[in-house]
């Protein structure tokens, strides 16, 4: 098995298939050899789990998550890298890789298809342009999954796993909360990386709750995302702009919702941003 976080075995068998790194595709990829050990044990790969990879590399972390998950569907957009998957991860018969798009993948049909009987897990070490949508779009398909682990950058690590009432607070971190309960795990410095990036990053977990919260969750995300529509501005501006809706009418609904009217939305609780999504609806 060769070793792929040594840089000169990964240069060489880039170089023979003729690969060059993608800055588009976000393609930095894991050589320092404790990180992904740690993702794929942390993140739950252990005997009776399936795992679902996106963004193979060379294949770095699917080494380690096949040594220890019964099956693993790695999801790679590149198509570049699907020979040098053949040949780096030639020695596993527990690895599918799918040459697509993630947000163009019917995820909750690959568990179904793929995963019969086994408690599943998304790893990922994620491509940073798309971090947010990837890991929205995995929570709100509700896929029936344990856990999400990833490596992101370290600002948006802060972000996705913000206490609410703080002020890193974005939509996306209450929709993290709203679906998930997430943790910081650890740093991993941009010295990891082939090539570096010009940031740090860190690994999260987010475990996924099922537990259903609101009746309308269309409607409770839509008034989430217009309460951060507009940064560092009163609740009652942001959510009158971002719902096209009269300032006078949307104060009466935060005041009924039991909150003053001058709160700024990094302030409020799950439970808050509840009671105005439901007075919002009762406008
Ligand atoms: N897992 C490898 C590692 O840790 O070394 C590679 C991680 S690299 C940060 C991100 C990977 O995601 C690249 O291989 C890139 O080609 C792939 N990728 C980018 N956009 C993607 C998408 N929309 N769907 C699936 N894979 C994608």
């Amino acid at each position: 098995m060769q070793n792929l976080t040594n840089i000169s075995v990964v240069k060489d068998i880039l170089s023979r298939h003729g690969f060059t790194f993608s800055k588009s595709l976000g393609q930095n990829f894991i050589v320092n050899p404790s990180v992904c050990p740690r993702i794929a044990e942390e993140g739950g790969a252990s005997s009776g789990t399936g795992v679902i990879e996106i963004g193979t590399g060379v294949g770095v972390l699917t080494t380690d998550l096949a040594k220890r998950a019964d099956k693993v569907v790695a999801i790679e957009i590149d198509d570049r890298l699907i020979p040098v998957l053949s040949e780096t991860l030639s020695d596993f018969d527990n690895v599918k890789i799918i040459n697509e798009d993630v947000l163009k993948v019917d995820l909750n049909k690959v568990i179904e298809e793929e995963f019969q009987g086994m408690d599943v897990y998304v790893c990922a070490n994620l491509p940073y342009y798309i971090t947010s949508p990837i890991i929205m779009s995995l929570l709100e398909s509700r896929l029936n999954i344990r856990a999400i682990t990833v490596m992101v950058q370290k600002e948006a690590a802060t972000r996705l796993t913000a206490e609410l009432g703080t002020r890193d607070v974005g939509a996306v971190t209450v929709a993290v909360r709203y679906y998930s309960e997430p943790k910081l795990l650890f740093n991993v410095s941009r010295g990891s990386f082939m090539p570096s990036p010009n940031v740090d990053s860190a690994v999260i977990r987010l475990d996924i709750k099922n537990e259903k919260k609101v009746d309308d969750e269309k409607h409770f995300f839509k008034v989430v995302r217009a309460a951060f529509s507009q940064r560092r501005k009163t609740l009652s501006n942001s959510l009158s702009s971002g719902l096209s809706m009269d300032k006078k009418v949307i104060t009466e609904a935060i005041k009924s919702a039991g909150l003053p009217e001058s709160i700024r939305p990094e302030q409020l609780s799950m439970e808050d941003f509840i009671n105005i999504a439901e007075s919002v609806r009762k406008i």
